[in-house]
């Protein structure tokens, strides 16, 4: 007999230490891993085994056990290495093992309960979260009777769509459902008269939910650049070898980074390893996973955001039980059970959609993918065309294997990029969001039969109202920024938040009705396009792609030509590989660099570079315009060129004076709250506890900034107070916020390594 230790997560409490539960005879087979149901101060709440531990020997202490309820699933959910990389999570991101624990597992962490009764009513037992349902449909198998009659050609005259419909049934390996028995001319008439005839038996099938289908396409097989070689050979030996080696592959845009990841996940499955595969937003990557699905049909597994609870764990039981090779999957996907895992790609390594920034904890799933693959011997490949600074300065301190891409293969050249100053488009009294050389550009390339890809990273039609007369912006009563002028709606919309409200008549301050519309965002940018001779307009922002998948049926739809312009945020500039493409347009190019951030730089270039990398990608040169306020910015400069590396050792070096990633570590503390005061006082005595320790000598090098408002001060109603925390190692000053009282407070967030500070 013995006890267990179990780590429960409660969503309103933050519990860091775990609970002990006795094990009825009944459970005596729970271990570590598995997902439990106990009592928990007066209700039934799901637990995590954490680990086996002896009874106490203390009668009293034993007796005072309360035992475990039922265990959930039949197997346990997490194996040696999930457990492990949750125990890394917690240390590493500040949560508490459970936290950690509940992101492995779909579904939310309710219980619900059903009771099972005879036929009497008596209660036989109970079972416990049913939520994941299987999905079954109707099938037909042909049992004894109809192998005889098909044998014996009985129908052969008298029915011969049954007797037909019998020879499919007998080819068939198992039950066929009533759209495969259709696939091979059955009708489900005919299926059902089979089995009321008795010749064949009407079953339910389970089948697995799967939002794509698995059309194989698989194209003919690209012979490798030299590059492309190099880089497949050294990361297969790394997949033979499982010993964690890792990889940075940096090529820039178009030059065949998914062809390399496609030669190693084959390698990968060839070996009897499963292959995880991260992407930064699944709908902008259809054509990625359409590559895969021809290179590996059935044996893929998708997972989105946009999956539901049942769908989710269809997927996941496809990967445990190994029915499934390749999952490719945004950020949660990391989190995924394997049978073996042998290889994982993050591809756009450099993405910020990679760190949950929103929810605790806050997590960076390539930097778990890293902690899994040390754990389990698996190879990782990090790829990008303007890598993440932090895993660029790795590569170059030799502590992963840096792979070059240096060319597009079918010859094409990067595309040129040409800067056009606004302020001169005001002066020569162009007020509209379009310079004359882009105008004059797009008119060119549509009556070319090419297409372009304009980006402005606003969305809305203004961007802020302003009053005349006493310059009072609106701003959104719950959140402190402006509200966004909303022309298709004829409202104004608060981005961060969703509230709505009616054009104002009047000047909410002093009632004048001078009220004036400022900033373009992308709805203005459309109407304008329009009215460009041969001009056909798509827009794809977070407004025009609310629906399911609409992301991907916007880009089939501008791929397949039904407009010849597609403006849009910076969901256009990502991934996609549309060879008619020859022109690119960067409205309010500088409009990210300026941001109080210690990485708007990094960001910007990156954009920039990937917008840019939309051009040119066929036949056909590229032709890229940057349209500036700023002409004579640095960074626009050096994103002209597509010069990454001179970039990265330029900004690399503003990092070190500054001391600012990779040559720090940052920690971000968030504390939000309803009031403003409070918030504030919260946050300052979490300076003064810091402050205290360092008057003792102790986290000598740590530096302290703050307490001071959010970029967003207020958001959802909630005022929110930032604390940065920098060291060259934060170790020490984790161990004593988790040591302090701090760590319980439910409105005082830890973001290690921020995205944005
Ligand atoms: P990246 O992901 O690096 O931006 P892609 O993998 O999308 O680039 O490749 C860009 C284009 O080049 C694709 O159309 C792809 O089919 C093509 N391509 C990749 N490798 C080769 C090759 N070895 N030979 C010819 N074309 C290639
Ligand atoms: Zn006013
Ligand atoms: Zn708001």
């Amino acid at each position: 007999m013995f006890a267990v230790n179990v780590a429960i997560n409660l969503p309103v409490k933050n519990l860091f230490r775990q609970f002990t539960y006795s094990v009825p005879e009944a459970l005596q087979f729970i271990d570590s891993g598995w997902r439990v149901v106990i009592p928990f101060s007066g209700q039934k709440v799901e637990g995590f085994v954490v680990e086996r531990v002896s009874l106490p020997s203390d009668e009293v202490l034993k007796s005072k056990l309360k035992p475990v309820e039922a265990a959930l699933g039949d197997t346990p959910w997490f194996d040696k290495e999930m457990l492990a990389t949750a125990k890394w999570m917690a240390d590493y991101y500040m949560c508490s093992l459970a936290e950690a624990m509940r992101l492995f597992v779909p579904g939310k962490s309710s219980i619900k309960r059903r009771a099972v009764r005879d036929a009497q009513g008596r209660l036989l037992y109970y079972v416990y979260n049913e939520r994941l349902q299987e999905k079954t449909v109707l099938a037909y198998r042909i049992n004894a009777a109809g192998r005889q009659a098909l044998a014996e050609g009985t129908l052969a005259k008298r029915a011969k769509g049954q007797h037909a419909a019998l020879g499919v049934l007998a080819q068939a390996a198992g039950a066929l459902s009533v759209s495969e028995l259709a696939q091979q001319g059955v009708s489900s008439a005919v299926a059902r008269a089979l089995a009321q005839n008795g010749l064949a038996d009407a079953v339910q099938k389970r089948v697995l939910r799967n939002s794509y289908n698995t059309e194989q396409e698989r194209g003919e097989s690209l012979q490798l650049t030299a590059e492309q070689q190099d880089a497949a050979v050294k990361i297969n030996q790394a997949i033979d070898a499982q010993r964690a080696q890792s990889f940075l592959l940096q090529g820039i845009t178009g030059s065949g980074k998914t062809e390399v990841y496609l030669r190693a996940a084959a390698h990968a499955v060839d070996a009897g390893w499963q292959v995880l595969m991260l992407v930064p937003e699944i709908a902008l990557t259809a054509q990625l996973v359409k590559r895969f699905q021809a290179w590996f049909g059935s044996e893929i597994a998708v997972a989105h955001s946009k999956l539901s609870q049942n769908e989710r764990g269809d997927v996941w039981y496809r990967m445990r039980t190994g029915k499934a090779r390749v999952l490719i999957g945004v950020r949660s996907a990391v989190f995924a059970p394997f049978e073996k895992l042998g290889l994982v790609i993050v591809d756009e390594e450099h993405e910020g959609s990679y760190k949950e920034e929103d929810h605790r904890p806050h997590y960076n799933a390539r930097d778990v993918a890293r902690t899994r693959c040390r754990l389990t011997g698996a190879a990782l490949v990090l790829g990008s065309a303007t890598p993440d600074l932090c895993t660029y300065y790795k590569a170059l301190q030799g502590e992963c294997t840096h792979l070059h891409l240096t060319s597009r293969p079918n010859g094409a050249a990067l595309p040129k990029v040409e800067i056009v100053d606004m302020r001169k488009e005001l002066e020569a009294r162009n007020f509209s969001v379009l310079s004359r050389a882009l105008q004059q550009a797009l008119v060119m390339t549509a009556a070319a039969g090419e297409q372009a890809i304009v980006l402005l990273n606003r969305r809305g039609y203004s961007t802020f109202v302003m009053c005349r007369d006493c310059g009072q912006t609106i701003t959104c009563p719950h959140c402190a920024v402006a509200m966004v002028y909303h022309k298709k709606n004829e409202d104004l919309r608060c981005h961060y938040c969703g509230n709505t409200m009616p054009l104002p008549q009047e000047c909410p301050n002093c009632h004048s009705r001078r009220i004036k519309y400022f900033g373009s965002g992308t709805q203005k940018a459309e109407e304008q396009l329009q009215q460009l001779p041969e001009v056909r307009v798509l827009r794809m922002d977070q407004d025009s792609t609310v629906a399911k998948f609409a992301h991907a049926d916007i880009l089939r739809r501008f791929a397949d030509g039904a407009a010849n312009v597609l403006i849009g945020t910076q969901m256009v500039a990502k991934g996609h590989d549309i060879p008619n493409v020859t022109l690119v347009g960067v409205l309010a190019a500088d409009s990210t660099l300026h941001l109080p951030d210690y990485r708007a730089s990094e960001r910007a270039f990156s954009l920039l570079t990937q917008a840019a990398g939309r051009a040119g990608r066929g036949d056909r040169p590229g032709h890229v315009i940057f349209q500036t306020y700023d002409p004579d910015n640095p960074i626009l400069q050096l994103a002209v060129t597509q010069d990454y590396d001179t970039f990265a050792k330029r900004e690399l070096q503003e990092r070190k004076n500054y001391f600012y990633p990779p040559f720090a570590q940052m920690l971000k503390l968030q504390v939000v709250d309803k009031d403003e005061g409070a918030g504030l006082v919260l946050a300052q005595q979490v300076v003064f506890y810091l402050q205290s320790l360092k008057l003792q000598g102790k986290l000598e090098d740590l530096l302290i900034a703050g307490p001071f408002p959010s970029l967003v001060a207020k958001a959802y109603d909630l005022y929110r107070f930032n604390v940065l925390l920098k060291a060259q190692d934060l170790k020490e000053t984790k161990e004593a916020l988790l040591n302090s009282e701090f760590k319980e407070k439910a409105n005082l967030y830890f973001n290690v390594d921020p995205v944005s500070v």
